[in-house]
């Protein structure tokens, strides 16, 4: 065997081993009432959810506001102590972990968040913002330690002699690149983007997801990737889950969920997805009512109350996420 047929082999080997994997994650937020704080019921943010990751591959995450995608990214981290399932991180259970074996993890796994100006402490210069993360975590002082941070600027495509400059002093976009070099600091293998470009112009969007993919290739990081944005969820992922009311109810490779969405929601959202083209268009399926709450989901599919296609088995029976296509799952009783 040829050394660039090995390459290919290793590398189609590590995409497919996943890197972490999510088994029945849950996490309820109690409701609590009165003077004694009585547990009156849950917020069922995340209810049952089962998926991997796989290695070097972005994962991508889209649903509606109030989906759970945010929580079940903060969770998989336990950012958000989880209340039943496992996180499985390179054959490691996170949840049993205590806080010191957990922060060793923790440098594996690092997020990107949203708001890259009230993620940065305005106080703080950003070579120190950068530069904390290895005094944390005594990888390097002094000198060493100013290096690094200019390398890491280079890497994310901010002037090094920039680095004495306070957040304020920087463009949206460019703080989103101090965030990256933040999140990437410590050699990740694993990133969590939440909504990490939703906040930006579209045509700074286009630049830091440029450079998160540059990053992937470089730095064989691994990417959840949560927005609301299809479009940008459609550019940069290799997979894509749909989440509705803190259920996964369908995962498919990207081309194949866009353009066979087997799942009436996805359907729905993809439908009203503006196209970038002006000759075509897409007949959009408007949902009718709003999103259910959390705390009182409806009974069997919980899509079932603004589904067009629900009949009388969906209004009772919880579809399993199930295999509709190779690759493709959708939790659906009748999948389009
Ligand atoms: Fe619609 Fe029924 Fe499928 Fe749920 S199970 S998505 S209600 S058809």
């Amino acid at each position: 065997m040829s050394a660039i047929q090995e390459n290919t082999l290793t590398k189609t080997e590590n995409q497919s081993a996943a890197l972490i994997e999510i088994q029945n994650l849950k996490k309820y937020f109690p409701i609590k009432q009165g003077i004694l704080k009585k547990t009156v019921g849950n917020v069922k943010a995340v209810d049952d959810v089962t998926f991997s990751i796989r290695k070097g591959e972005t994962f991508g995450l889209v649903g509606e506001s109030g989906s759970g995608k945010s929580t079940l990214g903060r969770t998989m981290l336990r950012l958000h102590e989880p209340t039943a399932g496992k996180v499985i991180f390179e054959g490691q259970d996170l949840l049993p972990l205590s806080a010191p074996e957990l922060r060793k993890i923790r440098r594996e796994m690092q997020i990107i968040f949203q708001d890259p100006f009230g993620s940065l402490n305005p106080r703080f210069t950003i070579g120190e913002v950068i530069g904390e993360m290895f005094k944390v975590h005594n990888i390097a002082s002094g000198k060493e330690k100013d290096e690094k941070v200019c390398q890491l600027l280079e890497l994310v495509g901010i002037d090094p002699n920039r680095r004495h400059f306070y957040p304020h002093e920087f463009s949206g976009g460019q703080r989103q690149r101090v965030g990256i070099a933040r999140a990437i600091a410590l050699n990740p293998k694993f990133i969590l983007a939440d909504e990490a470009v939703s906040a930006l112009d579209v045509s700074v969007q286009a630049q830091v997801i440029n450079l998160l993919k540059e990053l992937q290739e470089k730095l064989d990081l691994t990417y959840l990737f949560i927005a609301h944005g299809l479009n940008v969820v459609r550019y940069i992922s290799n997979r894509v889950g749909v989440m509705y009311l803190g259920s996964l109810v369908e995962v498919a490779e990207t081309d194949e969920l866009f353009n066979h969405p087997a799942h009436p929601y996805t359907q729905a959202l993809i439908s009203t997805n503006p196209i970038p083209n002006p000759y075509k268009r897409n007949t959009q399926i408007i949902l009718k009512g709003e999103i259910p709450s959390p705390a009182n989901p409806p009974s069997g599919c919980k899509f079932h109350t603004r589904c067009p296609l629900a009949t009388e088995r969906c209004k009772v029976e919880i579809p399993p996420l199930k295999e509709v296509a190779p690759g493709h799952q959708a939790a659906c009783h009748f999948p389009l």
